[in-house]
């Protein structure tokens, strides 16, 4: 069914980068084989899922959104796509992202944008428009995405969707193409907040292969989202981030947070505003941070390891001339210009002033979320601070692309969860989301609170 919707309407909403029929039948067939010889299978086997193409797929195409990539068979799969498998969940197929994870619309994938189901006028959110726009337009139940400063909330709040950024370490980043490393973390899309819970139980954990994993193991999410669809809050602090909802965010954006903080406090929550002074500066830091930690993973696209490779239109050719000319095709102007923000920010005599300040404002980040979890067990914003806007009205203007994210970087800045839920529509029909976050480790909380929302 779902393969019948992609034929049916990813024509228009281009959500995908790659399917194949074929595979995926082969791999729910499996399944049904296993079934029907009385194999004990995962309570989730036979879902089908869609990955975003950042993800590394054995044998199956896999480019990041980049036209580097093109053409490119990871030899191995990520450890994410290892779990999916083990659960017997049929891949759908890769969807389309902005380039290398950077952006809030997918206009700036290598392959054309993905539209929102809502309104195919309008953008998906990004980076992870594809795998949101696919669950939207119920092309899949379940997708993956990951989140370095929102690519998988802000999609979500844009196309009426869940999705959750885990706490940094708690799904494992083997076999994610990196963006930034101490930022990047995947994450379920769902259309309900248990779905999302069921999938992040399957893809979470320890793994040896990424360093930075957490030994927590991945339950009590979908108890977590049952208890909260009860609707009772008891007991539960909720804290409103005075510096996120304010300016800058659209009225009806406004508006439909009001109506939800009202919504927590009668189902029992104790709310209280809670004032976190150096979000302010979140997004500068995160706009150095980001693209030194880019620049250096980019580096290893140099047209001899992955994909494409351009040999230099005359003169000799030399490995320096090959990547240059390979990278100078291969990539579009976002990727260059966070490359060349990001070599400059690391630059001797710029790197104290740039890199090094950035690095303290997420110090100070980590101390606004600490002091506020001492007084309150969630905060609340909305995710993103309008509704979905038009194809190409931000593309020319990187920094009105950037402020989409004011809401959502704190969070990957402090390695904390955080999850964006549906929370009505404007008076254009479009879709509107609230986010929660919660202390590192403490992503059951996103569960119990996000399902007494829905
Ligand atoms: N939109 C943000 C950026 O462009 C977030 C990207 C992400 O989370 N991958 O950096």
């Amino acid at each position: 069914a779902h393969l019948d919707r992609i034929a049916a309407v990813d024509g228009e909403i281009h959500a995908f980068l790659h399917t194949d029929a074929e595979d995926t039948l082969a791999q729910a067939k499996a399944v049904d084989d296993a079934r029907a010889a009385g194999q004990d299978l995962h309570p989730m086997a036979g879902v089908p899922i869609a990955v975003k193409d950042v993800v590394v797929t054995r044998g199956t195409p896999t480019t990041a959104g980049s036209r580097i990539l093109e053409g490119w068979l990871p030899p191995y799969d990520a450890t994410l796509v290892t779990k999916l498998r083990a659960a017997g969940m049929p891949m759908l197929g890769k969807t389309n992202m902005d380039e290398f994870a950077m952006g809030s619309s997918t206009e700036h994938s290598g392959y054309g944008p993905t539209r929102n189901p809502w309104d195919a006028e309008r953008i998906p959110g990004g980076s992870g428009g594809g795998s949101a726009a696919a669950v939207a337009a119920f092309e899949a139940p379940l997708a993956i995405g990951t989140d370095t400063g929102g690519s998988i909330r802000q999609p979500a709040a844009v196309t009426g969707t869940v999705g959750v950024k885990p706490t940094y370490g708690s799904v494992s980043r083997y076999g994610l193409i990196a963006l930034a490393s101490s930022l990047d973390q995947a994450g379920p899309c769902s259309r309900t907040v248990l779905d999302s819970a069921l999938l992040h139980e399957v893809i979470g954990g320890h793994d040896p292969r990424d360093a930075t994993s957490l030994t927590d193991p991945a339950t009590g999410y979908a108890a977590a989202a049952r208890l909260g669809a009860s609707g009772d809050l008891t007991g539960v602090r909720v804290g409103v981030v005075k510096e996120l909802g304010g300016e800058g965010y659209q009225e009806e954006v406004r508006a439909a947070f009001a109506a939800s903080v009202a919504q927590l406090q009668a189902a029992g929550a104790e709310v209280v505003e809670v004032s976190c002074p150096s979000f302010d500066a979140a997004l500068a830091a995160y706009y150095l941070i980001l693209p030194a930690e880019a620049s250096s993973n980019l580096a290893k696209f140099d047209g001899m390891r992955f994909g494409l490779r351009v040999e230099p239109s005359e003169g000799p050719v030399t490995a320096e001339r090959v990547m240059a000319a390979t990278r100078g095709q291969g990539f579009g102007d976002e990727v260059k210009r966070r490359i060349i923000l990001g070599t400059y920010a690391l630059s001797a005599g710029y790197y104290d002033a740039y890199y090094g300040s950035a690095q303290k404002v997420r110090t100070l980040i980590q101390r606004d979320f600490a002091a506020a979890f001492e007084q309150v067990d969630v905060l609340v914003s909305p995710t993103a601070p309008t509704t979905a806007f038009k194809l190409g009205e931000k593309l020319d203007d990187p920094l009105a692309m950037y402020l989409n994210d004011v809401a959502t970087i704190p969070a990957n800045l402090a390695g904390v969860p955080g999850m964006s839920v549906p929370n009505g529509l404007d008076s254009a029909g479009l879709p509107i989301g609230l986010q929660i976050l919660a202390p590192a480790r403490a992503d059951a909380r996103l569960y119990r609170v996000g399902a007494a929302l829905e």
